[in-house]
């Protein structure tokens, strides 16, 4: 029934591993209009093809034996590669531009969906453009409830943030465009040549046009953040505004006193990264301080990637 709704055109918002994505027919314009309009997404953000096959990927894109290696590796999973694209993708999936940003997930009820559809799927998160992604069918429908007919459910996201982006448009001279779990060290080591890593920095000067991911100000709690690099930084002194620590801190604690996992665990951290922020964002603090994970790749990276947009102004 939602894979008849997809090929008619519709929106089905869907749970993906790494967080809910709103999808349509990639191969009609009209379908992913229908996104741009729900998300209030500016038509120069590109969206990311969703596939269920490896096969699906000839008709999209020139693949490239450093594409093999990859999906080899990590597909399905939340990996995302940018590609020379086929004539066949609409402009508005690539904002007008020659590559495309595709993706297999893992998900199984998402997989299944691709399967009965048999079309890939263009699918950003499934928020209003900017604000806090979603990791679960309540999220979404909090957000666009009131926008779209379909909402998939599927559990919790467990991954909870967006996948890792590779740019392989030349293979030999991989970019990551955005952090995710999966770790640019993870991607040298299939590929056996060094990934450039796009600063945020660079970034920034760059613009936003490549990749929506990349805008400085993204994913984005209304209250305003402030990060820390550690928990040493951060003293608990004023009750109208929530401390965030990444572990659950030693000892008393006071009711504004808040953290990701209570160990620590990265993974954990990731997972409730963005319900934290959705859910702190509505408890009325006037700021949120928020400790960034330690570490400098994979995880950590992804996570604090997220944080600093979340506090960008
Ligand atoms: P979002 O829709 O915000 O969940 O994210 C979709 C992501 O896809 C963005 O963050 C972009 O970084 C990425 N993306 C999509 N298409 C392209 C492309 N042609 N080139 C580079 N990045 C892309
Ligand atoms: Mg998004």
């Amino acid at each position: 029934m939602l894979a008849s709704r997809l090929r008619a055109g519709e929106l089905v918002a869907v749970p993906t591993e790494t967080v809910y994505g709103l999808a349509a027919n990639a191969l009609s314009s009209a379908a992913c209009a229908r996104i741009f309009r729900a998300k209030g997404r500016p038509v120069s953000d590109p969206l990311i093809v969703h596939i269920e096959r490896l096969a699906q990927i000839e008709e999209l894109a020139v693949v490239t034996p450093a594409v093999r290696k990859l999906a080899d590796a990590f597909w399905p999973g939340p990996l995302t590669l940018v590609l020379p694209k086929r004539a066949i993708v609409p402009d508005i999936v690539t904002a007008g531009g020659s590559s495309v940003a595709i993706r297999m997930p893992s998900h199984p009820v998402f997989r299944r969906l691709l399967r009965l559809t048999g079309l890939p799927l263009a699918a950003p998160s499934a928020n209003p453009f900017g604000y806090v992604s979603p990791t679960s069918a309540e999220h979404v429908r909090d957000n666009l409830g009131s926008r779209i007919r379909f909402i998939l459910e599927g559990g919790p996201a467990y991954i909870g943030v967006e996948s890792t982006i590779v740019d392989l448009r030349e293979p030999r001279r991989p970019v990551l465009l955005r952090p995710g779990s999966i770790s640019a060290v993870e991607i040298e080591q299939v590929l056996g040549c060094p990934v450039k890593i796009r600063s945020s920095a660079k970034r920034a000067i760059k613009g936003p046009h490549i990749a929506p991911g990349l805008l400085a100000r993204h994913y984005s709690p209304a209250t305003p953040v402030i990060l820390h690099d550690s928990a040493v930084d951060m003293s608990v002194s004023r009750s109208d505004e929530a401390y965030v620590f990444v572990r659950k801190p030693a000892g008393k604690r006071s009711l504004n006193c808040h953290w990701f996992d209570s160990r620590g665990n990265l993974a954990g951290v990731a997972r409730t990264l963005f319900a934290t922020l959705r859910r702190l964002d509505r408890a009325g603090y006037r700021r949120l301080h928020i400790e960034k994970a330690p570490g400098v790749d994979g995880l950590a990276a992804a996570i604090n990637d997220r944080l600093r947009r979340a506090a960008a102004r």
